[in-house]
């Protein structure tokens, strides 16, 4: 099996790279490493420099400062092809004229690899993305997701130091799509491969790596496992970004015992966690995730423990989604809107009908703390 035997800790390291394009800085002082045998998400909205941070990485472009090492050499001078990183993409084009057999083994006839290493390597390749037996298919004769694999095993085959793979998944349907996830999962830890994947689908990003890495104009905002990013955002924007996160601007008042009085901007006194910072003005405001809130009937509200944190206000809106019901809530004489997350599961006491008068009750330990 393919493995990269590198001895160096890391597969990528960008120390401080900016990129411009004339007055644009898409990329902007980012420095990061992933290790070997990771699977890194890079995850940020439509401009923010995803695609050109792994376009140096590459090769095609040439940042303005800092080293990009890949296995621990520092490649800022040498060229795409001999850099060993392979890139996978979204308009991913097979050879139309080839069978799959000979599409995967495009690159190793390339380099003039013997041609029983070849033959072996192509049914290697074949094996793990799952397709032996279609050999001898045309790309006309494949699925989306057939193409897919076929493209992800050419460059396998090349066992890369490193997978680039940007939104190589966009275009494939909701149910394709998750099935390749994991697909792509499995043949990572297959080939221990390290891989870098470029998506600004959250669901993607939180399902498929190891660690990930949030980015906003050319900067990196956050970097962790799914679990933190996803649990403890550090800035609104992440918060905001990963998930339909509620997020209440406010200050600190006080330090009182294990928790925190805090004030949203519009007066609501919340509790939330000690969020051990040593200066407490260092805190911007607390998101909280739709599924940790629970509706109450009004005349219950009574009967909350201390370290609840109570809002009252009136449904708006009830989306049905099928595994959860989505409603908006609003806060009486504020702009202030929450959504909650009800999972079929949960009980709930409350008609939900649009103008319902409900009390939301959440865990001050599900306030999570923000700094930016
Ligand atoms: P998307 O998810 O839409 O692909 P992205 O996060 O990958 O976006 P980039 O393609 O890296 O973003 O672009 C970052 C910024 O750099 C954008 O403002 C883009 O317009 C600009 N940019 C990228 N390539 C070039 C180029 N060759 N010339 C000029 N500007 C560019």
């Amino acid at each position: 099996m393919t493995r990269s035997n590198n001895q160096a800790p890391y597969a990528v390291e960008l120390i401080n790279i900016t990129k411009r394009f004339g007055k644009i800085t898409a990329v902007n002082d980012i420095s990061f490493a992933i290790p070997q045998g990771e699977i890194f998400a890079l995850l940020g909205p439509s401009g923010c420099g995803k695609t050109t941070l792994l376009r140096m990485i590459a090769g095609f472009e040439k940042q303005n400062s800092g080293d990009i090492r890949i296995q621990g050499e520092v490649v800022n001078n040498i060229p795409p092809n001999k850099r060993e990183c392979n890139l996978v993409f979204q308009q991913m084009a097979l050879f139309p004229h080839m069978s799959v057999a000979a599409n995967v083994a495009f690159g190793l006839v390339e380099r003039k690899r013997p041609r029983p290493e070849i033959k072996q390597k192509v049914q290697e390749m074949l094996d793990v993305v799952n397709l032996v037996g279609m050999e001898e298919r045309f790309p006309h004769q494949l699925s989306g997701g057939q193409k897919q694999r076929v493209a992800l095993a050419r460059s396998l085959a090349l066992n890369p130091k490193v997978l680039l793979l940007d939104e190589p998944l966009a275009a494939l349907d909701r149910k394709l799509r998750k099935e390749m996830q994991g697909e792509l999962r499995r043949i990572q830890r297959e080939v221990g491969i390290t891989f870098l994947y470029v998506t600004h689908d959250q669901k993607v990003a939180l399902s498929l790596s190891d660690r990930m890495g949030v980015m906003r104009d050319g900067k990196i905002m956050q970097i962790g496992t799914p679990l933190e990013i996803y649990e403890t955002p550090q800035t609104r924007f992440v918060a905001g970004f990963i998930g339909s996160c509620n997020i209440f601007s406010g200050r600190v008042l006080s330090k009182n015992g294990n928790g925190m009085r805090f004030e949203d901007q519009y007066g609501h006194s919340l509790c939330v966690p000690d969020c051990k910072l040593t200066d407490k003005d260092l805190v911007r405001g607390i998101s909280v995730h739709p599924e940790m809130i629970e509706i109450l009937p009004p005349h219950l509200a009574g009967s909350a423990e201390k370290s609840d944190n109570l809002l009252r206000g009136k449904i708006t809106d009830v989306f049905y989604q099928g595994d959860f019901t989505e409603l908006t809530i609003k806060i009486p004489e504020t702009d202030c809107r929450v959504t909650v997350h009800l999972s079929r599961s949960k009980d709930c006491r409350v008609p939900l009908k649009q103008g319902g008068e409900v009390v939301l009750r959440w865990d001050a330990c599900h306030s999570n703390i923000l700094r930016d």
